[in-house]
């Protein structure tokens, strides 16, 4: 996660055309910014890292065990309970000022105890399956507070959780992107997984871009831990399809850049950017904000 290039990909969309865009920009944007900080921040002995060997990042790419799975990452709690803090207070901050909390809300937010979700033993899980630590950070929440807390849950802690463990997560996930990618060249055809290489959550978007050697190329992009992973260019990002009279792009006419490949065999509608120039200085997540509205728009029904 890099300040300087998501400031600048939230000054290129402050005056988006769509509220929409605009109000998911507002309010992710100070998030974004925080969680970049605080991955920058981090010390070597905060997220304890190794190295994977060019066998485990080929078993990954191709559908092995991901690379958190093999046990690489050590989260430090203290360093955990402090980005948890942090992205808590800066998201209250964020809701207040953009008017989307009330008092009660805001009182019951500030109240939240942290504190089981940043344990020893939820940390060993959070680093080798991220997926997983979400989904079971749920269930634990929900036994402690009862279902009617469900809503706090999704609307609140997700969200901090998430983007504590991307912020933790990310350069790890970036050195083993650019370690997939030093593998993978000369470009190796093989059959490319579905799920992040590096976590196993499923990617959030899609980019293309020009590249020196093979003209346009598409990634994907993984937002739970910033991973990113060639893919095929005509292949569902969803379901694998391969189809070329399954697959097609939708966009605004006035915006050529942010699409959504649509797949008639599942539905699935991947954002996709894509890029005039290269990868470097461009902002994934903001990317992802914007094309994700166009998503809204597709998803609803044409009156
Ligand atoms: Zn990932
Ligand atoms: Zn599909």
């Amino acid at each position: 996660m890099n300040r300087n290039a998501i400031e600048r990909a939230l000054e290129k969309y402050a005056g988006h055309k769509d509220p929409t865009v605009r109000a998911d920009l507002a309010l992710w944007g100070p998030l974004l910014l925080e969680a970049a900080d605080i991955s920058q921040a981090l010390r070597p002995s905060d997220i304890r890292a190794n190295e994977p060997t060019n066998k485990e990042l080929d078993q990954a790419v191709r559908g092995g065990p991901t690379l958190l799975s093999l046990g690489l990452v050590k989260i430090e709690e203290a360093a955990y309970a402090d980005a948890l803090k942090r992205l808590a207070a800066k998201l209250l901050e964020t809701l207040k000022r953009e008017g989307r909390i009330g008092k009660d809300a805001a009182a019951e937010v500030e109240s939240i105890d942290w504190a089981p979700f940043a344990t020893r033993a939820a940390l060993l899980d959070a680093a080798s399956d991220l997926p997983g630590y979400l989904e079971r950070s749920e269930a634990l929440w929900l036994e402690l507070h009862g279902e009617k807390s469900e809503g706090l849950f999704e609307n609140f802690i997700v969200i901090v959780l998430g983007l504590a463990l991307r912020a933790s997560l990310d350069r790890f996930a970036s050195q083993c992107s650019r370690l997939i990618e030093m593998r993978d060249k000369p470009v190796v055809d093989y059959e490319r997984r579905l799920t992040c290489p590096v976590c196993g959550s499923h990617p959030i978007m899609a980019v293309v871009a020009p590249t020196p050697q093979s003209g346009n190329a598409k990634k994907l992009f993984c937002g739970a831990c910033g991973a990113s992973w060639k893919f095929e260019r005509i292949r569902c990002a969803a379901c694998g399809d391969e189809a070329v009279s399954d697959l097609r792009y939708v966009h605004d006419e006035a915006d050529e850049a942010h699409r959504l490949h649509v797949c008639a065999d599942c539905g699935a509608a991947t954002p996709t950017v894509f890029l005039k120039g290269e990868e470097i200085g461009v902002s994934p997540d903001v990317e992802y904000l914007v094309t994700e509205a166009l998503a809204d728009a597709f998803a609803a029904p044409v009156n």
